[in-house]
């Protein structure tokens, strides 16, 4: 009977959510949640699935997704009278562990009024602990990893009764390189089941996926005839800025919208670790929180949480945030470091302008990722116009990091590891012609970053070497264009798909433990950043508004001139001292001596003191005719200092290790205490008429 009605419906005409024939408990929870009308994808997947098809729903970033899978879940239980003895009847795989929870939250909401237990499987705990309860869980959402380890390790997990398979965010599923977990885990899974597939990009992996994993199935790609492929509400523009301005102009930006929600993209955790903090002690006016893969699960959630709760905060993050997450009210998302490519893109300024609201969207691009990103993203139909910076509102924070790195060495090393790891991701990029390592500025790059010198990167003198000698080769050995072309093409690819190519060193830095930021020191920074916030500050929002607004063309040659107007003063400084110099060298000047001597006439003491250095000697006899080589002085000084940053690094990277060896000793001592303790990501039942997760 209800099959019949079903077929009848028109989803065309489903203007309310009880149009569709859904029980009377999913209805009473979706308007308690506020939820009335259905969205795009909803009405056009709900109609089906209910129907007990497989769909593939790819809809934009915000579209309402979610509800379009949880509905039809909770109906399916429903119908099949679902009992908790019932054990699994739904499965629901997120990319991060964080779109499960959310997802988990959404659930909970407007499934309250069912019956059914749900559970979080997500990892980072006791697998035990999961075991015990995952039996008896009638809804599973959980991340691919973990699911696995229990389908492999679990004896009480099994999912013959699985009624309905939920792949959520599909594309990033397969994009996180899960396509083989994937396959091992939908092998264990009954054929009879009826899978939802749900992505926001339409790649060809995920159409793969869907021709294994579907049965004759319903393509809904509700976005297909759009002119463009993000939200209509979304606001996007780019701004072509150096490598080594990136980190004031992102400061400018953070000064002129102290009222805003505003999520930051990195490319990597190490930049996301080091800016954090000194963005908190520069005290930009606005909270600064971050959230990256290296943190501890329960800061992960707490982070999260925190940035939900507030009204006007920066979130410095990785890509785990990119995908899925619905943070409430994001005005504005700004990519620091250019996407891996068009569908980062389009995840990343998907975490604003969501569900009907407006949001702004800014992309930071080098000029030699210009060319490459804008024709990618022109391909994915996304609308983004070229913006300008007044230079003049610019403010450089160089100085002040210059003084952090200077009074905390533990500062230094986090700009350094910054440093290190931003070339490598650069390096690994696959997209050779927007990303080329070799094109950035080093010395400037780590200036902008506070650090004197440039820290040793092993695999790039490497690459460097190995380029070298590809085109010493090419041009000796290949006699037409052609081959010249399909020899670079095959380094670059040798490149890409060689990560071995990274010292052992950086390995190990890789490895390295990363101290988690106390809570306490996060609480301060809240309450710095709050503080800054004074009406001093709303004054400087107002001046500082028109940041982005400048329509002039090389806003940073006009900033590099005047440094240049600085420069020469500079300069003229140092041609006087040298004249000085060689002035007193015509005039035969010599300084001061002072020798002691013992009754029997031998030295004991000379002043000034000889000085050694650690340039060997043979070096100290190349100075030019009027005896000072200033230039080779400033050399030598630079090296003993590079020498001397080496030797500390290296120790300090050796008893970070030895402490990290230790505290994982005491950690699996602790582990093994705490093996029964419960957690927020360990399965969460919600029994019978409670919804009530143990977070
Ligand atoms: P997607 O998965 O497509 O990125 P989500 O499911 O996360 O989108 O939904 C985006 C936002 O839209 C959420 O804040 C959600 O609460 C809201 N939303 C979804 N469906 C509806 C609806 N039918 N009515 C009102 N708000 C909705
Ligand atoms: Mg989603």
């Amino acid at each position: 009977m209800c099959i019949i009605f079903v077929l009848q419906i028109n989803p065309k005409e489903a203007v309310k959510f009880s149009d569709f024939p859904v029980s009377k408990k999913t209805l009473r929870g979706l308007l308690e949640a506020q939820y009335r009308q259905p969205t795009e994808i909803q009405r056009q997947t709900i109609g089906f699935a209910l129907q007990g098809k497989d769909v593939l729903g790819a809809a934009k970033t915000g579209s309402g997704k979610t509800l379009a899978f949880l509905i039809p879940v909770l109906e399916c239980l429903y119908r099949n009278q679902w009992t908790a003895m019932d054990g699994l009847g739904a499965l629901i795989i997120s990319p991060t562990r964080e779109l499960a929870y959310q997802t988990f939250e959404v659930l909970r909401k407007v499934g309250k009024n069912h019956e059914f237990s749900a559970g979080l499987v997500i990892g980072g705990k006791d697998l035990k602990d999961e075991s015990l309860k995952i039996h008896r869980t009638n809804i599973i959402i959980c991340t691919p990893g973990r699911l696995l380890q229990h389908m492999d390790e679990n004896a009480s997990f099994h999912a013959s009764e699985l009624h309905m398979l939920v792949l959520d965010e599909a594309d990033r599923i397969l994009d996180m390189g899960f396509a083989d977990t994937l396959n091992a885990i939908v092998e264990n899974l009954p054929k009879t089941r009826q899978t939802l597939l749900f992505s926001a990009t339409q790649t060809k992996s995920v159409k793969d996926l869907a021709r294994l994993s579907l049965k004759n199935p319903e393509y809904v790609w509700v976005h297909e005839q759009a002119k463009f492929s993000t939200p209509a509400t979304l606001e996007q523009s780019y701004v072509v800025c150096e490598l080594h301005e990136k980190v004031n102009m992102l400061f400018s930006f953070l000064r002129s919208h102290l009222q805003k929600k505003i999520i930051v993209f990195f490319a990597c955790c190490k930049e996301v670790q080091y800016l954090f903090r000194v963005f908190c002690r520069l005290r930009p006016g606005i909270s600064v929180l971050a959230l990256h893969g290296k943190q501890p699960q329960m800061k992960r959630v707490e982070v999260y949480s925190d940035f939900v709760r507030k009204k006007a905060a920066v979130l410095f993050a990785t890509d785990i945030a990119a995908r899925g997450l619905d943070f409430p009210a994001v005005n504005w998302v700004l990519q620091f470091d250019c996407p891996e490519d068009a569908n980062t893109y389009i995840h990343r300024v998907g975490r604003t302008a969501r569900y009907k609201e407006g949001g702004e969207a800014l992309l930071i691009l080098l000029p030699s990722e210009e060319k490459g990103m804008i024709a990618q993203l022109q391909e994915k139909k996304v609308p983004i116009s070229n913006i300008q910076v007044n230079p003049e509102k610019l403010t450089c924070v160089r100085q002040k990091l210059e003084a952090f790195l200077a009074q905390e060495k533990e500062q230094k090393e986090r700009a350094q590891r910054c440093f290190v790891s931003y070339l490598r991701s650069i390096f690994l990029m696959k997209n050779k012609d927007v990303f080329d390592v070799f094109k950035l500025k080093l010395p400037e790059y780590a200036t902008s970053l506070g650090l004197a010198v440039p820290p040793r990167v092993r695999f790039l003198n490497k690459a460097q070497k190995q380029k070298d000698e590809v085109t010493h080769e090419i041009s000796t050995a290949a006699d037409s264009d052609e081959e010249i072309k399909s020899f670079k093409a095959q380094f670059r690819s040798d490149q890409s798909s060689n990560p071995d190519s990274q010292s052992e060193e950086e390995e190990e830095e890789e490895e390295e433990e990363e101290e988690e930021e106390s809570d306490e020191e996060v609480e301060q920074v809240k309450s710095r950043g709050q503080l800054c916030s004074t009406d001093e500050d709303e004054d400087e929002d107002l001046k500082d508004l028109d940041l982005l607004t400048v329509k002039r063309k090389d806003v940073f040659n006009v900033s590099e001139d005047q440094e240049e107007e600085e420069d020469p003063m500079a300069k003229s400084k140092k041609v006087s001292r040298f004249k000085e110099a060689k002035k007193a060298q015509k005039r035969n000047f010599k300084v001061n001596t002072k020798k002691v001597f013992t009754e029997d006439g031998e030295v004991v003491q000379q002043w000034p003191p000889l000085q050694t250095t650690v340039v060997p000697d043979d070096e100290e006899d190349d100075e030019d005719t009027t005896g000072i080589n200033v230039e080779a002085a400033k050399e030598r000084l630079r090296r003993e200092d590079q020498e001397f940053d080496k030797k500390e690094y290296s120790r300090k990277i050796k008893e970070k290790h030895r402490e990290k060896r230790l505290k994982e000793k005491a950690a699996r001592r602790e582990a093994s205490k705490r093996a029964k303790e419960v957690s927020w990501s360990f399965i969460n039942m919600i029994k019978p008429g409670d919804w009530i997760a143990l977070l």
